[in-house]
């Protein structure tokens, strides 16, 4: 049974993955989500249902678009497949608990984002906001008062240690070191895993972007490296791996 329902939350991942393409896409060029539906971006034929299958319809038609053979970005498949694995990790981890809901929706969050901030160098406020009064209304409906509210606190003062950090890095480096948007999402980090967590995802994500850009800044010193990725990957990770705050404050 545990298997059947991994399965089922692996395809509706790659589903949901499908969709955060296009919120990733659309939203930063100011487009609507619903209107009009999923098109080649080259020849604009409008794609049938069975062109829509996330990863599936990629395979079929060779990567290549039906009616002009434009290829497709491995991008898009690519997408889809990561959302999907970690939809049925968050599964087999949580089960179906409460805290099934906050991975899947910091799963959600980073699959998004990967598309919006690599691609387009945006978070799109309107993503955030949803997440984070997602994430709230969750909290507040699910755990006792007192919890809930000291999560929507740790919101609050790791907003706070973020911006406190970037006028540091500003000062330090002379330009513009990290963007509201990140600000931001320090914001849906502290609701989703504490204050310790927290600031343990700002460490963590720190380490897993030094060697990717210093790769990047050897290439070009003026490579812009979205931070926004690394700071949700992070918080994926934290999650998944059911880090505790013991452990942390223990290290
Ligand atoms: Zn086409």
């Amino acid at each position: 049974m545990k298997l059947y329902y991994t399965i089922l939350f692996f395809i509706f991942g790659t589903v949901f993955g499908s969709f955060f393409n296009v919120v990733g896409y659309r939203l930063p060029n100011n487009l609507s989500l619903v209107k009009p539906g999923s098109f080649c971006p080259n020849c604009k034929h409008r794609l049938k249902w069975y062109e829509l299958i996330p990863i599936l319809s990629f395979v079929i038609q060779g990567g290549k678009c039906r009616k002009c053979k434009q290829k497709i970005a491995l991008f898009y498949p690519l997408m889809e497949t990561l959302c999907g694995l970690l939809f049925a990790v968050s599964f087999l981890t949580f089960g179906f608990s409460k805290e099934l809901v906050n991975a899947l929706l910091a799963s959600s969050f980073l699959v998004i984002v990967i598309v919006s901030d690599t691609k387009y160098l945006i978070i799109p406020d309107e993503v955030t906001l949803f997440m984070s009064v997602a994430l709230i209304i969750f909290r507040f409906v699910t755990q006792p008062l007192n919890e809930a509210f000291s999560y929507l606190l740790s919101g609050v003062f790791l907003f706070f240690v973020m911006y406190g950090i970037m006028l540091l890095g500003n000062k330090m480096f002379k330009k513009e070191s990290l963007g509201g948007a990140d600000i931001k999402l320090m914001f849906f980090v502290g609701v989703s895993v504490g204050t310790i967590l927290g600031l343990f995802s700002i460490f963590l994500s720190s380490i897993i972007a030094l060697p990717l850009s210093l790769v990047l800044y050897m290439k070009s010193k003026d490579n812009v490296i979205p931070y926004g990725p690394f700071i949700l990957l992070a918080l994926v990770i934290i999650i998944l791996f059911k880090i505790s705050p013991d452990v942390i404050l223990g290290i």
